[in-house]
C-alpha cells in the first residue's frame, strides 16, 4: 500500500521512533501521545484492521511486541491498556491494523471517554 503511512514506517521510508522490531512487526512511539507511554504495534504487512485475515504468527508477534514494550517501559508493573480501533464508530484514522499500548498514568476505570 504505497499511500499508507504505517507501511511507510514499516519499510523505514517514513521516520518514526522505533522501540521494537522483528521480521513480522514493528513498534514505534505515537506522534501525538495521549499518555507517557503511547506506542503503536503494527504488522509489517498491510492489513486494514483486526477484521482482516491476519495470520496467527503475526498476531502472536504483535502480542510479543506488546509484552516487550510493557517490560521495557515498566508499565507491566503499573498497568496499561491495549486498544485496537476498528472502523468508523471507533474512530480509526489509519487503516493499517495497529494496537495502541497506553500507560504510565492513571487511565481511569472506564473503558470509554465520558
Ligand atoms: P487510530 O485513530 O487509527 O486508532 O490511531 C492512529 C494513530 O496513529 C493516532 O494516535 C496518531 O497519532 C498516530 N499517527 C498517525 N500518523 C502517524 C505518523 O506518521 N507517525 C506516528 N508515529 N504516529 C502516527
Ligand atoms: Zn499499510
Amino acid at each position: 500500500m504505497s499511500d499508507c503511512v504505517f507501511c511507510g514506517i514499516a519499510s523505514h521510508e517514513i521516520p518514526a521512533t522505533v522501540v521494537y522490531e522483528d521480521d513480522l512487526v514493528i513498534a514505534f512511539k505515537d506522534l501525538e501521545p495521549e499518555a507517557p507511554v503511547h506506542v503503536l504495534v503494527i504488522p509489517k504487512e498491510h492489513y486494514g484492521s483486526i477484521i482482516d485475515d491476519v495470520p496467527d504468527d503475526v498476531l502472536v508477534a504483535m502480542r510479543h511486541a506488546v509484552v516487550y514494550v510493557a517490560h521495557e517501559t515498566g508499565i507491566d508493573e503499573t498497568g496499561f491498556r491495549v486498544i485496537t480501533n476498528t472502523g468508523d464508530d471507533a474512530g480509526q484514522t489509519v487503516h493499517h491494523f495497529h494496537m495502541h499500548v497506553l500507560g504510565g498514568r492513571d487511565l481511569g476505570a472506564g473503558l470509554l471517554p465520558e
